[in-house]
C-alpha cells in the first residue's frame, strides 16, 4: 500500500488508531488497529483491518447510544427534581 499523502510505502502497525468513521449517519471517532505512515504520520486502515474497523465502529456507536440514553434519563431526572 502507498501513503495517500506522501506516496511513502513503509508503515508501522498501531493497535489503537483513531479513525473518524461515519456510521449510521453519525461521525464517530473509532479506536481500532491501523497503520501509520513512517514518513508523515498519516493514519489509515489496511484491507485486512477493515473487519476490525467495522466491529469497533459498531461498538463505538452502541456506547454512544448508551451514553445518550443516560444523558436523556439524567436530564429528565433534573426536570422532575425542580
Ligand atoms: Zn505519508
Amino acid at each position: 500500500m502507498i501513503c495517500l499523502r506522501c506516496n511513502n510505502k513503509t508503515f508501522y502497525t498501531i493497535p489503537e488508531a483513531r479513525i473518524d468513521q461515519e456510521y449510521k449517519g453519525l461521525c464517530l471517532t473509532v479506536i481500532t488497529p491501523g497503520v501509520v505512515c513512517k514518513n508523515c504520520g498519516f493514519i489509515c486502515i489496511k484491507n485486512n483491518q477493515l473487519d476490525s474497523l467495522v466491529k469497533n465502529a459498531k461498538k463505538t456507536y452502541q456506547n454512544f447510544l448508551k451514553k445518550k440514553n443516560k444523558e436523556f434519563v439524567l436530564s429528565h431526572k433534573n426536570i422532575y427534581n425542580m
